[in-house]
């Protein structure tokens, strides 16, 4: 190397810090991806514990797969993941993670300590792990399955420690996280605590009794079934009826292959679908499930994944308004037929 070369590669543990900036953006960030790893796991009963809106602990508890010794040492290598072999693999993603980023990420920013054990294996294994670096790694008795606690978010970047917001705003985005995870996956049990309170306890069910369960029996009589299909995409969810809709916003949840994500031209679509029916200024409640296939969408915009892209927009916008359209229409029609009763 020459004297005036001044380029050099990063050493991990600072790359894992900036690509956590990325990744790690609050509690809320770490909820998100360990539940999703859970989900991936294939458990059928996920815990998460917090204390202090997650600042303190963020732990998640799973009865899925479990790890592998090898495994649960390379899971906190940066781009280490099980999901993706191959570049033709992220046109047929089915997963929710699939970068090999979140737990390489977290680790770099936090105290994290990992058990897990596969059911094959005689014992489990415990890392604990603290700014990228492994401290402990041992064998211990422990359940099928895996349990990460996150300690001390942000410890060793005290600019983002101190950019957080109260703890009540903190546990509003942790909130909405587990709601949308607890949506997407009605069959799984999932239960929420925070500093030994139990927020939630939800029993594994179909998708109307996780509706009553996170909102309320009174949404029981607000919903409206809603289904589409085509060999484009597939449509299948809840609409709350127009006289039920709110001032506020929040209530509203699109799914594309089980993943939450935003977009408002989607959002036009329903809101066009109800035509009028609902007050200026108020939101109807749903939750709306698109089934295509991979190979027609794009995850990959950003990391965290709210954003995708369909490769035939108008076609899902329309889909989606005939469903609502439909949904709205059947709801009206039974109406006046109790009506006449
Ligand atoms: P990704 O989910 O994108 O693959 P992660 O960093 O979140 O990346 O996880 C890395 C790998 O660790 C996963 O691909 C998976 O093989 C393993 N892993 C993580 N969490 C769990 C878990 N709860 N149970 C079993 N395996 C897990
Ligand atoms: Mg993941």
């Amino acid at each position: 190397m020459a004297s005036s070369d001044i380029i050099q590669l990063l050493p991990d543990s600072i790359a894992n810090q900036i690509a956590a900036g990325e990744v790690v953006q609050r509690p809320a960030s770490v909820v998100k991806e360990l539940l999703e790893n859970a989900i991936d796991a294939g458990a059928t009963q996920i815990q998460v514990i917090l204390k202090e809106a997650g600042r303190t602990l963020i732990q998640v508890i799973d009865n899925g797969s479990g790890m592998s010794e090898t495994d649960a040492r390379m899971c906190f290598e940066r781009h280490a993941t099980s999901k993706i072999r191959k570049s033709e693999d992220l046109f047929s993603i089915r997963t929710m993670g699939f970068r090999g980023e979140a737990l390489a990420s977290i680790a770099a920013v936090a105290q994290v300590e990992l058990r897990t054990r596969r059911e094959e294996d005689e014992t489990g294994i415990q890392i604990k792990i603290e700014a990228s670096e492994i401290k402990t790694h041992e064998a211990v008795a422990c359940v099928t399955g895996t349990s990460l606690s996150v300690k001390n978010l942000f410890f060793n970047v005290p600019a983002r420690r101190n950019f957080l917001k109260s703890n009540a705003v903190e546990m509003r985005h942790v909130l909405d996280e587990f709601q949308r995870i607890a949506l997407a996956n009605p069959e799984v049990s999932l239960s929420l605590h925070h500093n030994d309170t139990e927020v939630f306890n939800l029993g594994g069910g179909k998708l109307v009794r996780r509706i009553i369960d996170i909102y309320g029996k009174s949404y029981r009589e607000q919903l409206a079934f809603c289904q589409e299909d085509t060999s484009y995409i597939s449509v299948r969810g809840y609409i709350g009826k127009p006289e039920f809709a709110r001032k506020t916003r929040g209530e509203q949840f699109f799914f594309v292959n089980n993943r939450f994500i935003k977009h408002s031209y989607m959002h036009h679509a329903v809101i066009s679908a109800f035509d009028g029916s609902i007050a200026e200024g108020s939101h109807p409640f749903y939750v709306l499930f698109i089934e295509i296939d991979p190979s027609h969408i794009d995850i990959n915009i950003h990391p965290t994944k709210t954003e995708i892209k369909f490769d035939d927009e108008k076609s899902v916008y329309a889909i989606i308004m005939a469903a609502v359209k439909k949904a709205v229409g059947v709801y009206n029609l039974s109406q006046s037929i109790d009506f006449e009763e």
